[in-house]
């Protein structure tokens, strides 16, 4: 029989669509196994400011189809410093919150890790990141609409791109993982895909053009803003230089890729882990994120999620597709 009476719950670091989602599952599970809940606004921010207010089910009315987070989200030095988490377990104690559900990526995942260690404190975390760079899950909550995003808009620039013979260069987000740009590269039949983990130079990205077809009218290079070429408008110059009769526009996509409604799969994801930290709360399960891997849950402890995750999510087979179908 657990403990625990009241979860907290926040969302921190970079946002994600499905976010809104998540909160919802936790306050409605909570609320099921008649438990309190409590909101805690602006991640560890808030934590540290005592910034809480109680949660029932209206708070989460008609939230699971929008983007961002009504939690709001923050980047929070202070909790990187003990005196700043010993204020925020002081707020927790004072409140009466007795478990945490932490929504983020790998820098709030660091963070509760060190938290819950120092203090014993309960908490799981969920997987909130567009960009899908965490081990434990096979995706996280966000990445699937940023996909989807990213491939929306790039079949319109096909579409200017196929009319004016170009040849377009899209940088995509995902800071140092290729992920976002594998994928959604895949679902726009980009020509070539320059990710930081197959390290495809430009020597080699030169070749690819000049060994594919001749008779293709458009041409879509996506980028991963954490390739080591340099980004969208350094590969740009390169080919420019290298390739002066093309006729080459750069696009950066930028923030529209991590906001809108979310896809179902996103929201379906997030609904079920939502409700499985929760559980996994009263079973008595600590310091670790839930995920899901081949479509069953699993708990990881914090420490082996931020591991790297190329191994994992970018096989030879993925980058052999990408070889295959951009001829
Ligand atoms: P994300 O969770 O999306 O990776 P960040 O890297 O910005 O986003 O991390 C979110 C927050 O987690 C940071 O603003 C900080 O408050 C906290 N955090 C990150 N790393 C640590 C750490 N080593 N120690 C304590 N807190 C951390």
């Amino acid at each position: 029989m657990s403990t625990i009476k009241n979860i907290g719950v926040l969302t921190s670091g970079g946002d994600a669509p499905g976010m809104n989602a998540a909160i919802r599952a936790v306050v409605r599970a909570s609320l099921y196994h008649n438990l309190k809940v409590t909101g805690i606004l602006r991640g560890y921010e808030g934590l540290i400011q005592g910034d809480f207010f109680p949660m029932d089910g209206k708070s989460v009315a008609n939230i699971i189809q929008r983007g961002g987070t009504i939690l709001k989200t923050y980047r929070c030095d202070a909790f990187r410093t003990k005196e700043g988490r010993a204020q925020a377990y002081k707020n927790l104690k004072e409140s009466e919150i007795d478990a945490l559900v932490v929504i983020g990526g790998d820098g709030t995942f660091r963070g509760a890790d060190i938290f819950s260690q120092e203090f014993d404190f309960p908490i799981v975390g969920l997987p909130g990141t567009i960009d899908n760079d965490l081990m434990g899950t096979d995706f996280a909550i966000g990445y699937d609409t940023a996909i989807n995003n990213v491939v929306n808009a790039v079949d319109k620039i096909r579409d200017t791109a196929e009319s004016h013979d170009r040849l377009f260069i899209v940088e995509v987000m995902g800071r140092d993982s290729g992920l976002i740009a594998l994928r959604s590269g895949i679902g726009v039949g980009a020509e070539a895909i320059l990710i930081p983990e197959a390290k495809v130079g430009l020597p080699q990205l030169f070749h690819r053009i000049e060994t594919g077809r001749k008779d293709k009218a458009s041409k879509i290079i996506i980028v991963a803003e954490g390739d080591e070429g340099g980004g969208a408008y350094v590969v740009g110059e390169a080919l420019k230089e290298k390739f002066p009769k093309y006729d080459i526009r750069i696009s950066v996509l930028g923030h529209i890729q991590r906001g809108g409604k979310p896809t179902c799969m996103d929201r379906v994801l997030a609904s079920r882990l939502g409700v499985a930290a929760v559980e996994g709360l009263l079973e008595g399960k600590t310091d670790v994120m839930v995920g899901q891997i081949n479509k069953e849950i699993v708990f990881t402890p914090f420490s082996q999620t931020t591991k790297h995750i190329d191994a994992e999510k970018i096989t030879p087979a993925w980058l052999r597709l990408v070889e295959i179908l951009s001829m």
